[in-house]
This record gives C-alpha cells, structure tokens and sequence, in this order.
C-alpha cells in the first residue's frame, strides 16, 4: 500500500484561492520525490496537506490505505510519521543552543534521558553538527540551519521527510552536501520528498518526479520518463 493516495483533492484558501485542483496520486513507501512547480504550483500546500496541517476541501486522503478522518489520534500519529523541514529553517528552530533544539522532539516523547542521550547524539554525528552543539541556532549559515532542521525531524525517525526547498539561498557545494545528506538518510522505510526549481537536482537525486503548476497534476514518474 502507498503510504498516501490523495483521490481528487482540492484545496481552496479562504480567500478563495484554489491552490491544488482536483489532485490525484500516491507516494509509495520507500521512494525519493522531488516535487517540482514554479511559485504559486500548490507545493507547500501539498506539504501542509501530508503532516494534517491543513485539510483537504475536497477528497479524500488516505494514510496506509486508511481514509483520513481527522480524529486527534490520527492527527497525532501523522505528525510524528510526517516530518517537515521548512523552508526557512528560523521557523523550526527556537532553543538556545542546537543540541537543545534536537533534544526537544524526543525528550518530549518521554524516552528515558539515556535513550534520549544516545539517540540525538547519533543524529548530529550523522547530519555533521556536532562542532555546532553548544551554539545558538539564530547565529548559524543558512546551511548550518538547514542542518539541524534536518537533524531536528529526523531524530524523531519520521517515516516520510517532506522538506520544503532544502537547497534554497545555498551555494552549488553546501546544495549537494544537503543532498547526498538526504540520500544517506533515505533507506528502503524511509520516503524522502523534496520541493526544488533545479531540474538537475531533481533528474539526479529522485527515484520519482512530481511536477505541479498551478495547482494541477502535470507529470508523475521517473526522472526519465518525466524529463
Ligand atoms: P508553492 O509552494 O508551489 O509556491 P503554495 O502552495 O504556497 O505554492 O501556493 C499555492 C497558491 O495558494 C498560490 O496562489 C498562493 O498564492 C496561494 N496561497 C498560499 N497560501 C495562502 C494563504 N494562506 N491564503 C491564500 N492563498 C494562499
Ligand atoms: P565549524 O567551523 O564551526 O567547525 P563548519 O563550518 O565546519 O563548523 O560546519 C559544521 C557543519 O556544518 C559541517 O558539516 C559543514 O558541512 C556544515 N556547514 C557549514 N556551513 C554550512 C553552510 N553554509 N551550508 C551548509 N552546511 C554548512
């Protein structure tokens, strides 16, 4: 079963902006995405749409093949299994220093302070931040934040990373160091879905293409098929 099938969504603002139209298609489980569309294509509310943020006007959604209801529990259960990284990582970011930033998600899962310990430790190993620990998120690169965004969701082992133009306002070498960081994270459970304007990226790094433009399905397969 994909871990989403949306079956003809739409979503209008209340302004009466109708950001998606009439949406259907699935993400399979275990898939690398890049989710391509010029400004306004209906991408960040896709985003929104995956973690229950916001609900659908129209459609229906299904989560592992189950009609999204939109009862507390599930709610719950999405967001922890739905992992966003926004665009500007200043939004996510909000503790003194970065080691307590990560902390805060899997402290607040009442894991034991060992388990908590030895989980954020492995994550900022792995995402590169260890050097960057004791400091304020505030005064980091772009990059930096973006990296412990990143280190942020994935230490709460999310099922799907959604990650909302991860190589914005980076540099060609800080771009590909969040890539290849998110093909290593990326395993056979993990789904990784990523918004970007770079064709390039997108043709390299996915296993899958997504192409929106206002508000509509234009293309869906492999990089190949789609470009
Ligand atoms: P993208 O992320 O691809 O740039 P968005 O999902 O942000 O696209 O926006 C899709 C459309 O919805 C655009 O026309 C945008 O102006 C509009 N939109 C986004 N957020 C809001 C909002 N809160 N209220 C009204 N319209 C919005
Ligand atoms: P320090 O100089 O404090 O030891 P670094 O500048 O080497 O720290 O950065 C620590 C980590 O953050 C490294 O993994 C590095 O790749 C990453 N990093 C640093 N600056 C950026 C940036 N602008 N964009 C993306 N990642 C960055």
């Amino acid at each position: 079963t994909p871990i989403f099938t949306f079956e003809n969504i739409t979503y209008q603002y209340a302004d009466g902006t109708v950001a998606l139209k009439d949406l259907t298609l699935s993400i399979d489980t275990g898939k690398k995405i890049a989710l391509i569309g010029n400004n306004g294509a209906g991408k960040s509310t896709f985003f929104l749409l995956l973690n229950g943020i916001i609900k659908p006007t129209k459609g229906t959604i299904l989560f592992h093949g189950k009609n999204l209801a939109y009862s507390r529990k599930e709610i719950r259960k999405l967001r922890q299994q739905v992992g966003i990284v926004f665009q500007n990582p200043d939004s996510q970011l909000f503790s003194s220093s970065v080691y307590e930033d990560i902390r805060f998600g899997p402290k607040n899962l009442g894991l034991s302070p060992e388990r908590v310990k030895k989980t954020v430790d492995e994550v900022m190993k792995r995402t590169e931040i260890e050097a960057l620990r004791d400091k304020p998120p505030h005064f980091l690169s772009i990059g930096q934040k973006k990296r412990v965004a990143i280190a942020g969701i994935l230490v709460m082992e999310p099922e799907l990373m959604v990650l909302d133009e991860p190589t914005a306002g980076l540099d060609p070498y800080y771009s590909k160091k969040i890539v290849d960081l998110l093909s290593e994270i990326h395993h056979k459970d993990r789904t990784i879905i990523l918004s970007t304007h770079n064709v390039d990226l997108a043709y390299e790094w996915a296993d899958e293409v997504i192409v929106l433009n206002d508000g509509e399905l234009i293309s869906k397969g492999t990089p190949w098929e789609v470009f």
